[in-house]
């Protein structure tokens, strides 16, 4: 008798023993086997003849999953998950699986609609074509080369691809059927690169050149170049190296909005290339295919944001981690993995190269490259034009969210040379505080202990925090006073102010409320791109990645917030952000300007910025970090707790810190259990606990041992989860 070790997506410590029956089951095979009345989708990863479980109560496999087993990679890769961030090993292999498969739901999945041309349509259709229908054309030549087509290829050549086939369809020259993706998967990918090289900088082509000698082995390369220095160019040239040696590219961008252009830009350059783009906004049909097609070998690059990592490539030659400062890699719920610390030990496990791209990389990776773990290569100009200039505007505080006159008369002089103006302001809504001007008591959520934010058009009071959405009070809640003042500013606020300063302009904003409806941010995009307006009022939604050429003069409002945060990396973040916000400015051929609002010219990290000198920033920053002994000169973990009652999470916290204080070694630092920073949120109260050490190894053995005993506390109602490596203290 054979019995297979099955992992389930349970938050429990697997694996769990279940008979074969005889199925041919093997190390990552999928199955559907019984647990607790109901069939869960397990994933096998070992196949003995032995148990230690009373055979009698073992049940059995009820079937295969009809998909190809997960490779060993993808199981050792997971299985450091598990052991990295302390989740049970279950959980981590379903975490990239689409869904899908997660819930056994392929089926007609696995079938797609394709199209091909009839005997007639071959002969009938050229003579139809006139001569200004280039996208018909385009579509047909396609058809002519190729057997058969899915429709999301065929849009890709005319955007209209999918009405025009239908028309074809009823003059019977394109035939539709429905295809078996599995057979589709055997189809060896194209490899044909067409080399359209663009002119190289010259610290461009050096960059290509000494990352190109360690394409195999598993090296991290950091490639920091300013904004507008053209990284891309280079990773496209990298890729195009590993593409000729039929690898894989694994490509990771922070988000979803940066996907779409970037893909039309890699296809452009690698026009036989199958890509796939992995993200969650893909449906759940499409990201089976992306992922198959991946796991395959049929698509060669796979760009996705931070889930992507997870993808199973048994070809993969080189990851690429673009704006990898980015925290967006880290993922925040469920098994809380760092995206870009994955591919790193995904290079070591394929024995690939790994290129980490930013103008501003992490302190981690800045101290990995001054420690010689990881090497540098530096872009340190741009092709088109120069870094723009950076000038700091003092103001009081009051001012400090509304336009300085000298701001006003720039942003005038741009807009009349039509010219474009981008006004940065990390904060959306209208006010972010209504107080009474009688008693100070302020409008906050009654099931967080956050402010509520003033919305206009309509008219209404928001929490950022847990989503509730509510009337604005006419009275104080405590004195009954009428007189209710909003205080601050928020993006629709500075609209409204900049629309009444430049009554000509064409102001446009954008934030996540205003691009919340699907395509919405691409066409936003678009219009700023067409030059179909002149301001543009942008929290960080517009600071990532966004190449545009007209904006020639950048705004930034409400800068001095950071210096007030008590998280030890907000002036990390705020001088990131700051430059890359920067970075949008003289894009085109003329220089760029930047006009920053401060209370503290003075202050050093502005005095960086001026510079552009992010290297004597992360220097600066990286010593008063060695004096507090903060990351990366030591380790993290915290532990979060949240509960309905502050009495069980205060409770819990005390116990998993004796139980901590009982287990620790010398090398480990416990801290005092405190509540969150946002104390509670949708009526949970939320409590930490800190432990840290400048050793990771005894810290790995201490997070283990500590989390398995945790788990006997049961503090009741009490929800809890470690974050190591968190981003936020
Ligand atoms: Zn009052
Ligand atoms: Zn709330």
């Amino acid at each position: 008798m054979s019995y297979a070790k099955i992992h389930l997506d349970v938050p429990l410590n697997g694996p769990f023993d279940y008979r074969t029956n005889g199925l041919s089951v093997v190390k990552g095979s999928l199955v559907e086997v019984p647990f607790r009345n109901k069939k869960q989708v397990g994933i096998v990863i070992d196949v003995s003849e032995n148990t230690n479980v009373e055979t009698r109560r073992i049940k059995g496999i009820s079937s295969i999953i009809d998909v190809a087993p997960l490779s060993s990679d993808y199981i050792t890769l997971c299985r450091f998950v598990s052991e990295y961030y302390c989740f049970e090993l279950g959980r981590c292999l379903f975490v990239g699986l689409p869904r899908s498969i997660r819930m056994n739901r392929l089926g007609k999945e696995y079938l797609e609609n394709v199209y091909s041309l009839t005997v007639s349509g071959r002969l009938e259709i050229a003579g139809t074509l006139d001569a200004r229908a280039r996208g018909k054309r385009r579509l047909y030549e396609h058809l002519l080369s190729n057997e058969q087509t899915v429709l999301a290829d065929a849009r890709r050549i005319y955007s209209n691809a999918s009405k025009q086939l239908t028309n074809w369809i009823q003059s019977g020259w394109v035939k539709t059927e429905q295809r078996n993706l599995r057979e589709f998967m055997k189809v060896d990918r194209a490899i044909s690169v067409t080399p359209k090289k663009l002119g190289l900088t010259e610290s461009q082509i050096r960059s290509v050149d000494s990352i190109s000698l360690d394409l195999n082995g598993a090296h991290v390369w950091v490639l920091q170049g300013v904004t507008g220095s053209g990284k891309t160019e280079v990773y496209f040239e990298l890729m195009e190296r590993a593409l000729q040696s039929k690898k894989q590219v694994l490509m990771l961008v922070p988000e979803i909005n940066l996907t779409p252009q970037l893909k039309d830009r890699l296809q452009r350059r690698f026009p036989s290339e199958r890509i796939v783009t992995l993200n969650s906004s893909l449906g759940d049909s499409n990201r089976l295919i992306a992922w198959e097609q991946a796991r395959h070998g049929v698509a060669s690059i796979i760009l996705g944001t931070r889930l992507a990592v997870f993808t199973p490539l048994k070809q993969l030659g080189l990851i690429i981690v673009d704006e990898e400062h980015d925290t967006s890699y880290k993922q925040i719920e469920g098994v809380r993995y760092h995206a870009r610390d994955l591919a790193v030990y995904l290079s070591q496990l394929k024995n690939i190269p790994v290129v980490l791209g930013s103008a501003t990389p992490s302190l981690e990776t800045y101290h990995n490259v001054l420690r010689e773990r990881y090497k540098r290569a530096v872009l340190s100009d741009r092709p088109l034009g120069s870094l723009p200039t950076i000038e700091l505007i003092r103001v009081s505080r009051s001012e400090s969210h509304t336009l300085s006159p000298q701001v006003i008369h720039a942003m005038q002089s741009k807009i009349d040379d039509g010219e474009q103006v981008l006004v940065f302001i990390n904060r959306r809504g209208y006010a972010p505080a209504l107080f009474c001007s009688s008693c100070q008591w302020s409008v906050s959520c009654h099931r967080c202990s956050a402010l509520l934010t003033l919305h206009k058009r309509p008219d209404h009071v928001r929490c950022h925090h847990c989503g509730y959405q509510g009337r604005v009070p006419s009275r104080c809640g405590e004195c009954g006073n009428q007189d209710l003042h909003d205080l601050g500013h928020g993006t629709q606020r500075l609209e409204e102010e900049v629309a009444a300063q430049f009554g000509h302009a064409r102001v446009i904003r954008v934030d996540s409320d205003s691009t919340r409806r699907k395509g919405s941010f691409e066409a936003m995009r678009q219009s700023i791109d067409q030059t179909q307006v002149d301001i543009i009022i942008g929290t960080q939604m517009l600071s990532k990645g966004h190449d545009f050429s007209n904006i020639n003069l950048v705004v930034i409002l409400g800068a001095d917030q950071a210096l007030y945060s008590g998280d030890f990396r907000a002036t990390e973040r705020q001088f990131q952000q700051m430059l890359q916000v920067s970075g949008r400015a003289g894009r085109g051929s003329s220089r760029g300007q930047v006009l920053l609002q401060t209370e503290f010219p003075d202050h050093p990290i502005y005095q960086h910025l001026i510079g552009h000198s992010y290297d004597d920033f992360a220097i600066d920053a990286l010593k008063e970090r060695e004096l507090s002994d903060f990351p990366p000169y030591s380790y993290q973990a915290i532990l979060r707790a949240s509960s309905p009652s502050s009495n069980s999470v205060e409770n819990f916290l005390n116990r998993a810190r004796l139980c901590a204080l009982d287990l620790k070694s010398e090398a480990i630092d416990v801290y005092d259990a405190v509540p969150a920073p946002i104390h509670k949120i949708a009526g949970l109260i939320r409590g930490q606990l800190l432990v840290q050490s400048t050793l990771r190894k005894p810290l790995r053995i201490f997070l283990k041992r500590w989390m398995k005993e945790i788990s006997n506390l049961n503090e009741s109602g009490v929800r809890f989860v470690l974050d190591v490596d968190p981003i936020d203290v």
